[in-house]
């Protein structure tokens, strides 16, 4: 089968001719139908997270937003047959019986494992996913549309729970890429009044066709008292850059909320006075649980929100992840083998 490989991190990708997998104890084989480019997958190829650097599996194959259609399980697998399409999310496994995970916050597992990080992902023909961490996906609703919720679409409403946005707060949204995009329209679907901000005007007008409430260019920053002015009771940062961390800052309101979805390698210096004086809530969303990829998958299949997405063929994989790294993709783009 084809797949798109990684040597290690900053080293080479390349679609190759690899066998096909099998599945061992309590795992299944599924027939990818699309798999989400996430601009994870350019940290992990460029090796830019130090941080967790070690745990990236060598000879890789990227991919963590599957989609696709059981084709065989493995020994003592019960309750999932052949034929299902399911979503198999970047949290490949958690243990269970973790303080973490006895709490619910299965995502924060010590001992978890990712998909197309610590194991072989889906940007391929066939992927091996644990039994008990895929979701049935709801009828009606197009792999391509899926993908992109197993793990953008499911972070992003993880963050907006846990920040606590509902009706009459005023959610700022930086960066209107893959997980931008659904930020907005949960944003409106959790009832507040959604404030986008962006570099990039195409990426803007995306915003008001999905519901933004306004929207500002940030890269004049003469806007900024104009956004300050909004009020933002929290502030999700969706773009992986240090500019856009240090901007949550300037435009969250008092005693608001940053939630940091997408990470920049590196350090980011904040001003920590900033912090103290404004009264301001630092939170992180490392993913998010199994529940809340129902719950945004059941969304898009009753319509509530659309993923944006462009689909391209699986041999098309580096191209496209050099464009992603380029911020020159908008919305999202799913692959598809062929
Ligand atoms: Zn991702
Ligand atoms: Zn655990």
């Amino acid at each position: 089968m084809k797949a798109l490989k990684l040597t290690a991190p900053g080293g080479e990708v390349s679609i190759e001719e690899v066998d096909k997998p099998v599945p061992q104890e309590g795992e299944i084989l599924i027939k990818v139908e699309a798999s989400g480019l996430c601009y994870t997958d350019v940290h992990i190829c460029d090796g830019d997270w130090e941080l967790v650097d070690a745990v990236i599996k060598r000879d890789l194959t990227l991919g963590h937003e599957a989609i696709g259609i059981v084709e065989s399980v493995g020994p003592g697998v019960t309750g999932i047959e052949p034929g299902l399409r399911v979503a198999a999310p970047f949290l490949r496994w958690a243990c269970g019986a973790c303080a973490q995970c006895r709490r619910g916050e299965e995502n924060h597992c010590p001992q978890a494992t990712t998909l197309g990080m610590s194991h072989d992902g889906s940007h391929a023909d066939y992927v091996v996913a644990v039994a008990e961490f895929v979701v049935p996906v709801p009828e009606g609703l197009s792999p391509s549309q899926a993908a992109p919720l197993a793990c953008a679409g499911m972070s992003v409403l993880g963050a907006l729970r846990n920040a606590g946005v509902g009706l009459g707060t005023t959610l700022g949204v930086i960066g209107v890429g893959g997980q931008g995009h659904y930020a907005i329209q949960l944003g409106k679907v959790m009832g507040a009044k959604v404030v986008a901000m962006e570099i990039d005007n195409a990426k803007l007008e995306l915003a008001k066709r999905l519901g933004a409430d306004c929207g500002f260019d940030v890269s004049d920053e003469s806007v900024i008292p104009d956004v300050v002015a909004q009020n933002c009771d929290v502030v999700v940062v969706t773009a992986p850059s240090h500019d856009a961390h240090r901007l949550a800052l300037m435009v969250t309101a008092n005693g608001g909320t940053v939630s940091l979805c997408a990470v920049p390698g590196g350090e980011t210096p904040i001003s920590m006075t900033a912090c103290g004086f404004k009264g301001l809530k630092l939170l992180s969303q490392a993913v998010a649980t199994r529940q809340d990829l129902v719950d945004v998958l059941d969304l898009a299949a009753a319509g509530r929100i659309q993923s944006e997405v462009e689909t391209r063929s699986l041999s098309d994989g580096v191209q496209s992840l050099n464009q992603l790294r380029d911020r020159s993709i908008v919305g999202r783009v799913v692959l598809v083998p062929e």
